[in-house]
């Protein structure tokens, strides 16, 4: 099948080529994502593959489906950018790869926890420069915390394994649909507010949607622990970044860690070293000591590249068959399940 994919790094370029030797899709490659302006390029190719700052609203869809395109193959879990009701209305299928690494995402965010607490990348730059002395360097045994799990999917499992049974961590965990593994292990499920109340960290893992945007309000931040440490890998929007400032600067946060940012479509994925960053509370973020960012870099592992470009060209083809797609998404699911 001819298939535009947009937003290409040289990642994934390498990955799905790879993916494609023994399958001879045509994979045309544009740098740029896709929004109205670029939805010309996709014009007479049946399928776009994207990836999670490219943009799927409305306007894209029809243009896109004006063009021919049927298929949306996202390269990435979250499907948050997608209108599936216009997606629906416009008969584009769309796919996504539902778990591409979990194990990429959880180490990820158990990697901040560690790199936050003991400071890890500033004793990186001391010792490089010389600087041995370890005041500001203080950290926490991670033994017997009390860490709150939000969702308790695939990553939240795996994070909530880690957790417990790595580092004797106490589990709080909260989802809408209890894990029944996890409850065999003895992780105790609570409702939102004694997670929030009894956590000393608490890490995201639940996607965003209308129910779960800006879970982490000043509300909820009220009824935290103070000092508590947030860890969100999930998806910016589940965190008011305001309120987290105001948190930060009353120190009721006393760590922050991100790997997603509400308004990183502008910033991640980006080399913008030499630009001018205009947006002032994602520079205010910077401004703490005791904030860690990455740029969206969780999942990004070999073992989780590969298996994206080999789920994405498997969804493109189960649909080109004429099978269902087990990885199919539409708003019908989405309001069933209430994600
Ligand atoms: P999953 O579908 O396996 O698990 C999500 C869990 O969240 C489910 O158990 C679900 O019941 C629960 N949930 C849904 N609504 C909820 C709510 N209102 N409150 C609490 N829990 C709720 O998904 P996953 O594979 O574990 O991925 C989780 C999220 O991680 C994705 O949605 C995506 O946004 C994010 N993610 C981030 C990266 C990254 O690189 N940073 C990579 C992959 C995924």
């Amino acid at each position: 099948m001819k298939i535009a994919v947009f937003g290409t790094k040289s990642y994934d370029r390498h990955f799905l080529e790879a993916a494609n030797r023994d399958r001879g899709h045509e994979l045309t490659f544009f740098e740029p994502n896709l929004n109205t302006d670029t939805a010309i390029l996709a014009k007479d190719f049946p399928a776009v593959c994207v990836f999670v700052n490219d943009t799927l609203d409305r306007p894209t869809l029809e243009a896109i489906a004006d063009g021919g395109t049927c298929i949306v193959a996202l390269r990435c879990t979250g499907f948050n950018q997608v209108d599936l009701a216009a997606a629906d209305d416009l008969n584009i299928t769309v796919v996504r790869v539902p778990a591409y690494s979990p194990y990429a995402v959880a180490e990820h965010a158990v990697g901040l926890i560690l790199t936050l607490n003991r400071k890890i990348h500033r004793a990186y730059n001391r010792v490089r420069e010389g600087n041995f002395a370890l005041d500001g360097l203080l950290g926490f045994d991670l033994h017997e915390k009390t860490v709150g799990i939000i969702g308790t999917g695939r990553i939240g499992a795996i994070a909530t394994r880690i957790l417990s049974q790595g580092f004797d961590c106490h589990v709080l965990a909260y989802d809408v649909k209890p894990n029944p593994e996890l409850e065999e292990m003895g992780i105790e499920y609570v409702e939102l507010p004694e997670l929030f109340a009894n956590s000393d960290i608490i890490s995201l893992h639940c996607p965003l949607t209308p129910d779960t945007h800006h879970l982490i309000n000043k509300e909820a931040i009220d009824r935290m622990k103070q000092g508590v440490m947030l860890v969100n890998t999930s998806r910016g929007a589940l965190v008011d970044t305001t309120a987290a400032i105001d948190g930060l600067k009353s120190r009721k946060i006393g760590y922050l860690a991100l790997d997603v940012y509400e308004q990183e479509s502008n910033l991640f994925f980006e080399n913008l070293s030499e630009e001018i960053i205009e947006d002032d509370v994602f520079q205010r973020l910077l401004t703490f000591p005791n904030v860690l960012i990455t740029g969206h870099q969780a999942f990004f592992t070999e073992n989780a590249l590969s298996n994206i470009a080999d789920t994405t060209l498997s969804n493109i083809e189960d649909l080109e068959a004429g099978k269902s797609c087990p990885n199919q998404v539409s708003s019908k699911q989405v309001v069933s399940s209430k994600k």
